[in-house]
């Protein structure tokens, strides 16, 4: 899918949010969907980073974005609703949601894995997506074909030793991905799953310390998957996980 050439108004006027919009795959995912012609909401936790963000999207001549700093660990459903009925009343309607946000947490034995770090990748990676999703959803249904699209990866697939807590979070975005996908199957909105692959960010640098960062796509070469799955071209794909990068 990464050959796929996005016309360059493929967004325009298009309402996207964006989580973990102020680093790696995220910040490049809003300020390419910017470019693209979207609106876009940053969401993530550190406000510096989203103002970054921000400055760089208005620099370029594109629409102005809105900032949402909120840190998952510690939303809860009310805070999503809330944001739903914000975004309601500042747009009106919400053409597409990034979930990017995650963390890596630490690869350990699985007989090793602390109830505390269990906790709390669960809260951000996955039940953060559920609830956010959950409130959304109305704001979602006022937008002729919104997309939604969760990240994966490949221990999302097929489990990896060390990996346990963050492979699991990425097998269950998996499940929630399909179960959606399949409930709406006959409605205008659409669910997929988006597998980066190995790309150079803090996150990969964490997982692979000894790896030369020089090796791997950069987040703008990946973006055309992440073009395609949110832009009207792919209106009849749901319930599908995207590889951006070959096997
Ligand atoms: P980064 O660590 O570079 O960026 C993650 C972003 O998520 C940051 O902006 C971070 O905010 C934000 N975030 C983390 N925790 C929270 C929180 N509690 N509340 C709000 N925002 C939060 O990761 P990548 O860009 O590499 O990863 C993006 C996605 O791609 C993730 O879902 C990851 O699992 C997936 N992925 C990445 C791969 C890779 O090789 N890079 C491979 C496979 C999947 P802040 O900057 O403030 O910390």
């Amino acid at each position: 899918m990464n050959e796929y050439q996005a016309p360059a108004e493929l967004l325009k006027d298009k309402v996207i949010l964006v989580t973990g919009a102020g680093d790696g795959i995220g910040a490049e995912a809003a300020r390419c969907y910017a470019a693209h012609g979207a609106t876009c909401i940053l969401l993530g936790r550190t406000v510096a980073k989203l103002e970054k963000v921000y400055d760089e999207i208005v620099a370029a001549g594109n629409a102005e974005p809105a900032i949402v700093p909120l840190d998952l660990k510690g939303a809860t459903p009310s805070h999503y609703q809330q944001m739903g009925q914000t975004i309601a009343d500042q747009f009106g309607r919400l053409d597409g949601v990034l979930h990017n946000a995650s963390v890596l947490g630490h690869l350990s034995a699985f007989k090793d894995i602390g109830e505390e770090e269990w906790r709390e990748v669960m809260q951000i990676n996955l039940n953060g997506t559920v609830f956010m999703t959950q409130a959304l959803i109305p704001v979602l249904e006022k937008a002729p074909n919104a997309s939604v699209v969760f990240t994966t990866s490949s221990v999302g697939r097929k489990g990896r030793a060390f990996w346990g807590t963050y492979a699991v979070s990425k097998f269950a975005t998996e499940g929630v991905m399909q179960t959606l996908a399949d409930e709406y199957r006959h409605k205008s909105l659409r669910f997929n799953c988006i597998n980066p692959g190995g790309t150079r960010t803090s996150m990969r640098a964490q997982a692979f310390p000894a790896e030369n960062p020089e090796t791997l796509k950069t987040p703008a070469d990946i973006m055309p998957t992440y073009l395609y799955l949110m832009g009207d071209d792919s209106i009849e794909v749901t319930g599908q996980s995207l590889d951006c990068q070959p096997k």
